[in-house]
């Protein structure tokens, strides 16, 4: 019922500006500095106040809105994109991409479109595949990421170690980054770690980046440091905030 209502009066959200993005930052684990920034979904409902996107991504993807939202998503992390490359600031920003996203050359072109029109260096800008729902036409994903790719852009396998992720996918997809789920990065386990370390490793010798998510506590930091982690993401470095307040945060960084 009620997802049938919010299903209603997601559509035309975008249009009537009621998505809005949050933006969280990503630390480089060697030098302590912001390197990335990742782009998060809000929508502002007009009655029922600020919706978080497990509320309405999956509502979304069962229907053709994650194309319109996506569309919207991919402006706006290019547009902050465009303007930090344009001052000079070097932090990669990177977009959630639902796997029904990639059932459409409407991606392909749209991004295309975007690092054109808005003249962005392409590796400043990661898609972040998100298997939140399972990728049902590997081959013709796979072939539209790899346009993207060749293009320069940079391609993130979200949530390893979660649902439908895997080392595999790496390959698959022609990705240069893996980030790995908060639910392992909290992990005290012998056993969770020691896999961790072997997947550092691997992802390392095919030359792939490792970020961190989830990272709460100076505990959890110094692990996913010891690991051998590029990059950490997290409550402890930085909560999803405005654009505002991101730029004032690189300013201080500087
Ligand atoms: P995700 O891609 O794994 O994004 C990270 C999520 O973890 C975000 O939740 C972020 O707020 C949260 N997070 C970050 N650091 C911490 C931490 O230290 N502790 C905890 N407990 N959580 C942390 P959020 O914004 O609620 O997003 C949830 C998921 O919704 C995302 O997970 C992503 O899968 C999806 N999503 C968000 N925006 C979009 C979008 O534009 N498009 C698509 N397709 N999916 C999106
Ligand atoms: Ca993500
Ligand atoms: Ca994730």
């Amino acid at each position: 019922m009620v997802d049938t209502r919010l299903e209603t009066e997601l559509r035309g959200a975008v249009e009537r500006g009621e998505l809005i993005s949050a933006f969280q930052p990503q630390f480089d684990l060697a030098t302590n500095r912001i390197a990335g920034v990742e782009t998060l979904c809000r929508w502002r409902h007009p009655e029922l106040g600020l919706l978080m996107p497990y509320a309405f991504i999956p509502i979304a993807e069962a229907s053709d809105l994650i194309h319109e939202i996506g569309r919207f998503m991919l402006d706006e992390a290019c547009d902050a994109a465009g303007e930090w490359q344009a001052s000079g600031k070097k932090v990669c920003v990177a977009v959630n991409v639902s796997p029904v996203q990639l059932t459409s050359d409407d991606i392909v072109d749209h991004v295309i479109e975007l690092v054109r029109r808005l003249e962005i260096a392409p590796d400043g800008i990661t898609l972040e595949i998100t298997e939140t729902s399972p990728i049902l036409d590997l081959e013709a994903a796979a072939g539209r990421l790899k346009v993207l790719r060749r293009l320069g852009l940079c391609i993130s396998i979200d949530d390893y170690g979660t649902g439908h992720s895997s080392l595999s996918r790496l390959d698959a997809l022609d990705a240069n980054e893996l980030k790995i789920d908060q639910s392992l990065v909290k992990s005290n386990s012998a056993e969770v770690l020691a896999h961790l370390e072997g997947v550092v490793k691997y992802a390392h010798e095919r030359g792939i980046g490792v970020v961190a998510e989830g990272v709460e506590t100076e505990e959890q930091l110094a692990r996913v440091k010891t690991l051998g982690c590029d990059r950490a993401q997290g409550f402890l470095l930085g909560r999803p905030m405005s654009k505002r307040d991101l730029d004032k945060l690189l300013v201080s960084s500087d």
